[in-house]
């Protein structure tokens, strides 16, 4: 029997030094806090490059992300970033937030716009607040010498007319200042090249980050996926049906797409990885350890 040149071996004996960072969101009852801190603690263990909490589009988690982010900034060793949104925010707002990260020692902000309020589709942006994320990210670099990280769309932001448009705006984004861009979630690896070579093209020289979503819920993650423009491919509908109440199973195959898509951009030359672990560690730690990050 001829043996097949051994890819597993090539990720396992991988010498790139591979670098990680996780996204969580901010709880919303006692019990989904200890489980959060439970994943932290866990996940720390892997010297994540940083980790980052989400903001809930209007301020509505603004309390709730802030002491997270306080905690992990002065209980934990790690790196916190927070996620800032400027929809219906005063640039006055905006700025007290920002002067309270900085004296609990954050200088890292992931600046997003934020999505439009769904109860209201002719919502007006306010004229003492940021309109799109480009001008929020030139706002905060006049407030601090922040990290800034922003989001990429290697399948086009729902509003956009087009790819380029949205590139163009990506663009602007880095020109004022942001040093890294983080995608939405895909499963087309070769969607995130495609993208990543024409942001090159439009002179786009800052990482561009993959953003991995382990899924566990395909209907939950359909929602989503409807919501910020990914595609789910078909392969992919088909791989989980008839495992709606198999969660074991489910979660294996998770952790194969998920690791499947991971090392297919590693061998096509990505080292940095974002994981929406969406407060859970066991898929995300697997793929790490398969990545070859490894618990010190
Ligand atoms: C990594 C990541 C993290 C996220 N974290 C959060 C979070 O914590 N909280 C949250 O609520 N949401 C979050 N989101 C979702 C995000 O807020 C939404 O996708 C939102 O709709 C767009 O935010 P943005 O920063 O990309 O906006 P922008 O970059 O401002 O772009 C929004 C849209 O407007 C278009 N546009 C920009 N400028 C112009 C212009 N001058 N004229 C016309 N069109 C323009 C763009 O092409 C795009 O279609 C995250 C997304 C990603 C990828």
């Amino acid at each position: 029997m001829k043996i097949y040149s051994n890819n597993l071996e090539s990720t396992v004996l991988n010498t790139r030094e591979i670098n990680v960072s996780f996204e969580f969101f901010p709880p919303k009852t006692e019990e989904m806090e200890m489980k959060l801190w439970e994943v932290i603690l866990k996940l720390q263990n892997l010297k994540p490059s940083f980790v980052s909490v989400t903001y809930g589009a209007g301020g509505s988690t603004r309390e709730r992300t802030h002491s997270v982010v306080k905690k992990i900034a002065t209980e934990t060793g790690l790196k916190s970033a927070s996620h800032l949104t400027c929809v219906a925010a005063s640039k006055d707002e905006i700025e007290e937030i920002l002067r309270n990260y900085w004296q609990i020692g954050v200088r890292h902000i992931v600046a997003l716009r934020g999505d439009m309020p769904a109860s209201s589709p002719n919502y007006q942006l306010r004229s003492d607040g940021y309109k799109y994320a480009n001008e929020l990210v030139a706002g905060i670099k006049k407030i601090g010498d922040f990290e800034i990280s922003v989001a990429g769309y290697p399948e086009k932001h729902p509003e956009a007319k087009n790819l380029d448009e949205d590139i163009d705006n990506l663009k602007r984004k880095v020109d004022a200042g942001a040093t890294r861009i983080i995608t939405q979630f895909f499963f087309d690896a070769e969607a995130y090249f495609s993208f990543v070579d024409r942001c090159r093209k439009a002179k786009i020289e800052v990482p561009i980050v993959p953003g991995i979503l382990p899924v566990t819920n395909v209907n939950q993650t359909k929602h989503f996926a409807k919501m910020c423009g990914a595609k789910i491919p078909k392969w992919m509908n088909e791989l989980f049906v008839g495992l709606d109440e198999r969660q074991e199973t489910r979660h294996l195959v998770a952790g194969i797409v998920a690791t499947e898509l991971c090392r297919i951009l590693h061998r096509g030359g990505v080292n940095d990885f974002h994981f929406y672990t969406l407060n859970r560690s066991e898929l995300t730690a697997a793929i790490c350890h398969v990545l070859g990050v490894r618990e010190v």
